[in-house]
């Protein structure tokens, strides 16, 4: 599928959304967010602070920004990060700024964070647009988790206990996404990211133009 699958006809927003993503390890969550962006123009990912080592694959700045856990406290304790948390022994947070930056410019935030970044993003944000991405079954955690092949038995084990935990929280979310199916996860989510850009609350200037006086 093109990199533009929206963009003839469609206009973003005059007031973008900020959506949290959440999904336990294994859900799938990455691939899924990858292919929406795709589709959806507009949408901006906040790519997150972490002091956890890259994978094979990854890149700075594009991933993560990969800091030491000095720099991780400094940027926590001079209130750079809109939300972090300590997720399998590692810090995980998102830088404020950016964030700001594009949602002052109308533009549409997407944060994949946890759920205890959700949960704080929520206090700050109420009007912020949480999706929670389900796995078929806690035994698809354990398979997709090995077959990544990039992490040890003892770190794999041990994500899928944060994943189950993560798991419970999935009824603090305004949507749920079943992967059962690539496919069809894909197009759910994006028809959530866009029924909320097409909120009229959202498209006030469409009002203005069609409404007389
Ligand atoms: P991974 O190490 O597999 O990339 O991510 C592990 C978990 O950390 C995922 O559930 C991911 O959503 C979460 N995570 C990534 N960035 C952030 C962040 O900035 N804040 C919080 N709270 N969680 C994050």
């Amino acid at each position: 599928m093109s990199a533009t699958g929206l963009a003839q006809g469609w206009e973003r927003p005059q007031a973008g959304a900020l959506f949290v993503v959440s999904g336990a390890s294994g859900s799938g969550k990455t691939t899924l967010l990858k292919r929406v962006f795709e589709q959806v123009p507009g949408l901006q990912f906040s790519v997150s602070a972490t002091t956890r080592s890259m994978r094979v694959g990854e890149a700075e700045g594009v991933d993560y920004h990969y800091v030491d856990i000095p720099t991780f406290r400094a940027l926590r304790d001079g209130g750079e990060l809109l939300e972090y948390a300590e997720v399998y022994g590692r810090y995980y947070g998102t830088p404020r700024k950016p964030v700001e930056r594009a949602l002052g410019l109308g533009l549409s935030v997407v944060l994949d964070i946890d759920v205890q970044g959700a949960r704080q993003v929520r206090q700050s944000y109420p009007g912020a647009v949480s999706v929670f991405i389900l796995p078929p079954s806690v035994e698809t955690i354990r398979e997709r988790l090995t077959a990544r092949g990039t992490d040890s038995a003892e770190v794999i084990a041990r994500r899928e206990r944060e994943a189950t935990e993560q798991l419970s929280a999935c009824g603090e979310y305004d949507y749920l996404v079943m992967n059962d199916n690539l496919n069809t996860a894909t197009r759910v989510l994006e028809g959530i990211f866009l029924a909320e850009l097409s909120k009229t609350s959202r498209r006030l200037h469409w009002v203005r133009k069609f409404t007389a006086g």
